[in-house]
């Protein structure tokens, strides 16, 4: 019931325990299971050059006390008994630790985002998401990184993927032309993930080059392929049009598996990251390509900067969003106001997500998470007050949306 002057007290207690699907985060293997873990990203962003680090990202962050009273029941300013008191719980929950790290925050099942699973990172609480942008990058890739400092650190790590991923396939190196590439090593490294529980494919692609993916015809492709296969490194240029091309098909396939495309589509992070390259319109023609309408594009971050930009792609019938990671670097308010005008366009595609990573030792994957779900539900029911407040919604519908954000859209849209 509305009291007083139209606040509903009652909305934001009832989202809290709305049993939650996290549109994206990176869980990481219990050290007991898989010490030293780096598989929970492709390219972690913990070895790059200083950056102006968000405020709400730094330790002052007043929120990260809260998170570890509500884990690890520690109150207090030492750092080593926190370390000890999350160490006792990681301990008493044993394998079942990263589900119960879920069930602090009532998430039901969290979409991981990581190279591989582990023991205690498995179905049904954790989907698979692997990564695949290394499949882009199949030739000798010296002059990617160009003068980019951070790509430097990224190009390797690519590098060193792809060989895994060939690997698996029981290869050393790529095949001679485009098309073996694409049967012998796209195809099946696409199909060996969907028959291993992938319910999506994530690109970070904005970390490597912009979003301006052409449409270059299969000829033009291959002529690049075959030129600079094995071969030094080929101009820019030239190597965009055969990233384009793997692009494009890559998505395609994705939606013949029924595979949802996910693309980290927000500035940052690191201090050399191409703002600019981001903007999710630069996706458009590919968007609006009809044979791309059977794949599910999903704006990880929801754009920011270009939260408007990403909202108003929403219209496409292929395209969804969440707001993972900008939970973690904005309040309840400042967050509440993109969702609102997201809300009052097409609720169906919003999602809610974490991106809880492991920042660092004293803010872990398990904080972050606590954290990021702590300011997103807080923010949806915010933004969904304000609606209800000004007759956009009653009460009821408003939490009916609330159901969907949290749960019932990526339900639909991954066909849990
Ligand atoms: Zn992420």
């Amino acid at each position: 019931m509305a009291v007083g002057c139209g606040r509903e007290p009652q909305l934001l207690s009832d989202i809290q325990q709305i049993q939650a699907i996290d549109d994206h985060a990176h869980p990481v293997c219990p050290p007991a299971t898989v010490p030293g873990d780096r598989d929970f990203d492709a390219l972690p962003v913990d070895n790059l050059e200083p950056e102006s680090d968000p405020v709400l990202l730094r330790p002052s962050n007043p929120n990260l006390p809260l998170a570890w009273k509500a884990l690890f029941n520690y109150a207090g300013s030492d750092m080593g008994k926190m370390k000890q008191a999350r160490e006792a719980v990681r301990k008493a929950q044993g394998h079942q630790y990263s589900v119960w790290v879920l069930d602090q925050a009532h998430i039901e099942s969290m979409l991981g985002n990581r190279v591989a699973f582990c023991d205690g990172i498995a179905p049904p609480s954790f989907l698979w998401v692997p990564y695949v942008d290394a499949l882009l990058f199949p030739l000798n890739n010296a002059n990617v990184a160009g003068d980019n400092s951070d790509r430097k650190v990224y190009v390797p790590l690519e590098d060193r993927l792809r060989q895994r991923y060939l690997k698996q396939l029981g290869m050393t190196q790529p095949p001679a032309t485009l098309k073996e590439y694409l049967q012998r090593v796209v195809t099946p490294t696409l199909e060996a993930q969907q028959k291993g529980g992938a319910v999506a494919e994530k690109f970070e692609i904005a970390y490597l080059r912009k979003f301006d993916f052409g449409d270059p015809a299969t000829a033009d492709a291959e002529a690049v392929y075959t030129k600079w296969i094995g071969a030094a490194a080929p101009p820019q240029a030239e190597y965009k049009v055969l990233q384009d091309y793997l692009f494009r098909y890559i998505a395609l396939e994705c939606g013949r598996l029924g595979m949802a495309v996910h693309l980290h589509t927000m500035a940052g992070a690191g201090g050399y990251f191409d703002v600019a390259g981001v903007n999710p319109l630069l996706l458009e023609p590919v968007l609006n390509d009809p044979r791309m309408r059977k794949t599910k594009f999903v704006f990880v971050h929801g754009g920011w900067p270009y939260t408007r930009e990403a909202g108003a792609l929403l219209e496409k019938p292929n395209v969804y969003l969440d707001y993972s990671s900008q939970a973690l670097s904005f309040a309840p308010a400042t967050l509440a106001f993109t969702l609102r005008e997201w809300l009052e366009r097409n609720p169906e595609k919003v999602m809610y997500g974490t991106d809880a990573y492991p920042s660092s030792d004293l803010m872990g994957w398990e904080e972050s998470l606590w954290m990021a779900n702590k300011t997103a539900r807080e923010a949806l029911a915010m933004a969904l007050e304000g609606m209800v407040r000004d007759h956009e919604v009653t009460r009821e519908q408003a939490l009916r949306l609330a159901h969907m954000v949290l749960h019932d859209n990526a339900k639909g849209l991954y066909g849990l």
